[in-house]
Order: structure tokens, then sequence, then C-alpha cells
């Protein structure tokens, strides 16, 4: 995998740096810590989302529409999804 393969993003606090995945719950910045759980399948594609949205997703035991709403996923930089996962990761 070559660089250009990666998704970049334009971030107003770190500048231009590797796109990554989160749920819009996630992006909250007044909510409480929800749970980081990752969906990564390969190094590179960083992807998270929340233990409401996983307990959603396994209800719909897929990614329909419905799911896809829920979750409305947003697009931040490498460097703020290493701040909201350490923000929102909390092991049980
Ligand atoms: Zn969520
Ligand atoms: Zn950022």
């Amino acid at each position: 995998m070559s660089e250009d393969d990666f998704l970049y993003v334009d971030c107003d606090k770190h500048g231009r740096g590797i796109a990554a995945i989160v749920c819009r719950h996630q992006c909250n910045e007044k909510e409480a810590p929800i749970g980081f759980i990752e969906n990564c399948t390969e190094p590179g594609d960083k992807q998270a989302w929340c233990h409401k949205c996983e307990e959603y997703f396994i209800e719909q035991g897929d990614m329909t529409d419905a799911f896809k709403e829920f979750n409305d996923m947003a697009i931040v930089c490498e460097a703020c999804y290493d701040i909201i996962k350490s923000k929102h990761d909390r092991t049980n």
C-alpha cells in the first residue's frame, strides 16, 4: 500500500492528515465516555463507533440504511481519532 492509497483530510486543528472515521456520537465533545469499538480491517483504515452504535449494528445485523443514519459517520484526521479514542475508550 503506497501513501497515495490513503485518504487525506484537512483538519482545522491538525492540518492535513490521514482520514479516519468515527460515529457522530463520538464527535460530540460534551458527551461522556461512550465506548470506542474499532472496526479496522487494514492498516491506514481507521474506523470506530461507540457502544450504542455497536448494539444497534448487532440488532440490525448489517449496514442497513437505518444503521447508517444512526451512526452518521464523520471523517476526522488521525490525530483527532487518537484524541477521541483516548476520551471514549473505556475497558469494561
Ligand atoms: Zn455512535
Ligand atoms: Zn485533527
